[in-house]
């Protein structure tokens, strides 16, 4: 790299531009209108898969565009920390003027603090009130630049293509006002904005690209999924060997599907990348709850955080785009301990046999909110052993899935029982020590193993024998029809007449 590249480090870089506003005020006509009439799709039937991406060239400038409407996307990507979009149009319909999801997207700009463009939508009917929209959004504090302001506002139509030149003119002076700028220098960062699994690529990502360059042959990570970029491709779906700053890039070679709103980073080789996503998992162990767990902290930590970490991949399928991204949403704050949730895939519709062909091979569970799966679906699921969880109360999905993550810590554990034995007489009785003296009703009592605390048929608590005595002498074993006296750990509740039901824990090797 000579000098004058260096001094060119920092480098003009083109505008993110997302789309925000009330449903069906226009965002994906708008979207959809840009695209054609600025991009040359290539030959053989244009853009054929949702790359999340596109970009458009306007008088010699480009001017990147997130391609997935919606305010959920956007305040998810910043509620990971990933800085996706320099600009926001917010789409407004002229005849409705600020709905609900118009306030919610005011309150998420101004959070965000990113620059903002009205773009006054459907002007083409009759029915419009520009002055009345504008009004509306002055009462939400967004003052437009025709009434003293600062903010600036474009009448459009995304149907007939009215505005939206003066709309893309607004976005680049925008931009330029933000002076954005990247460095070129530093290994590729950025965010991921599309993410599915392809039947026939594999795991295919859209990244966005931040700072740095990326090429093809280098090592990533996202998340806690890595891999060794395959190949690039700009978001025509053409080959490419990079991409720098605020390109769109389809990147092959991802060894999971990674989550949108993830930020990826360039690391060195392979090594790199496998240690820093343990890095990041034992960084991070989030508390597990109270309860059985606390036992399975002390084995983890014992045998090293890093080596138990685990990924737990699902497919979510939800009634409607609204509950898919709460979902979503929560079960990524949900506390697991060492636990990875990785959601391969999240779709509204009901649960298909396509969602069970990619859950079996990927050894994940399809988790549904409140759709269906039909007798076929299911047939299939049985029989390549696909595991379906479906669920109508968000709670019990929450708990269910927290079941199902904690599966994969615990230790299988085996129970050999060994014998019962019936309290006749309690001799001492400390704060977490008993001793006690009974008969043996089954079996044998075997010294330092565990004990369940039996009263009317039903478990009261367990503990462990520390001693084992008969007639005042040591034993390793007391057998059938004989007394023993018991140096009980545990809580200390024990009665006369109940049962103590004696056996040994084995744990076999976790099977994963
Ligand atoms: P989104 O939910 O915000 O993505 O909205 P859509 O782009 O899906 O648009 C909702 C409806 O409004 C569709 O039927 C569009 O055809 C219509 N629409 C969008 N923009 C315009 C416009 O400029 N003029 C008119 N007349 N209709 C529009």
């Amino acid at each position: 790299m000579d000098k004058n590249e260096t001094n060119k480090k920092l480098q003009p870089r083109p505008p993110i531009v997302v789309v925000l506003g009330h449903v069906d005020h226009g965002k994906t006509t708008l979207l959809d209108t840009i695209r054609k009439t600025n991009v040359v799709a290539k030959e053989s039937g244009g853009i054929t898969q949702h790359i999340g991406a596109y970009q458009v060239e306007h008088n010699g400038k480009f001017i990147t565009f997130i391609d997935t409407p919606g305010h959920e996307a956007f305040c998810q990507m910043r509620s990971r920390g990933a800085k996706a979009a320099d600009i926001a149009i917010l789409v407004v319909a002229g005849e409705e003027g600020v709905r609900p999801q118009t306030k919610e997207v005011i309150d998420c700009i101004k959070r965000e603090e990113i620059p903002v463009i009205v773009a006054v939508n459907k002007m083409d009917k009759p029915q419009v009130n520009y002055e009345k929209t504008v009004g509306e959004l002055e009462k939400e504090g967004l003052v437009v630049e025709s009434r003293g302001g600062k903010i600036p506002a474009v009448k459009i139509s995304a149907i007939n293509g009215e505005g939206i030149k003066d709309l893309l003119e607004m976005v680049a002076l925008v931009a330029e006002m933000e002076e954005l700028k990247a460095d070129i220098e530093k290994p590729a960062e950025g965010v991921v904005v599309e993410s599915y699994m392809d039947s026939q690529r594999g795991v295919t990502a859209t990244f966005l690209v931040l700072e740095g360059i990326l090429k093809v042959g280098q090592w990533i990570i996202c998340g806690h999924t890595y891999g060794k970029i395959k190949s690039l491709e700009n978001f025509k779906e053409e080959k490419i060997e990079e991409a720098g700053p605020s390109t769109p890039t389809i990147v092959l070679g991802l060894n999971q599907v990674p989550i949108v709103g993830e930020r990826f980073e360039v690391v060195e080789s392979e090594e790199a990348a496998k240690s820093k996503i343990v890095e990041k998992l034992v960084e991070s162990p989030k508390n597990i709850q109270a309860g059985p767990s606390a036992s399975q902290r002390g084995e983890l930590q014992s045998e090293g955080l890093g080596e138990e970490a685990k990924i737990f991949d699902i497919i979510l399928k939800a009634d409607v785009q609204g509950s898919l991204e709460a979902v979503k949403d929560s079960l990524m704050k949900l506390d697991l301990e060492n636990i990875c949730l990785n959601i391969l895939k999240s779709d509204v519709g009901d649960i298909s046999e396509t969602d069970v062909k990619l859950a079996y091979p990927a050894n994940a569970t399809i988790i549904g909110f409140r759709v269906k799966a039909s007798a076929a679906v299911l047939n299939l699921a049985k029989r390549t052993g696909a595991k379906i969880r479906n669920y109508e109360i968000i709670y019990e999905l929450f708990e269910g899935v927290r079941k199902d993550a904690s599966k994969l810590l615990k230790p299988e554990t085996e129970r050999e029982e060994l014998g019962k034995l019936k309290i006749i007489a309690i001799f001492r009785k400390e704060k977490s020590r008993m001793i006690v003296g009974g008969k043996v009703l089954e079996g044998k009592i075997v010294n330092k193993t565990n004990l369940d605390v039996i009263r009317n048929g039903e478990k009261i608590t367990s503990g462990k024998i520390i001693q084992l005595q008969h007639n005042k002498k040591d034993m390793a074993e007391v057998e059938k029809g004989r007394e023993a006296g018991i140096l009980f750990e545990g809580e200390p509740i024990i009665e006369e007449g109940d049962i103590l039901e004696n056996y040994r824990v084995e744990k076999k090797k976790r099977e994963l």
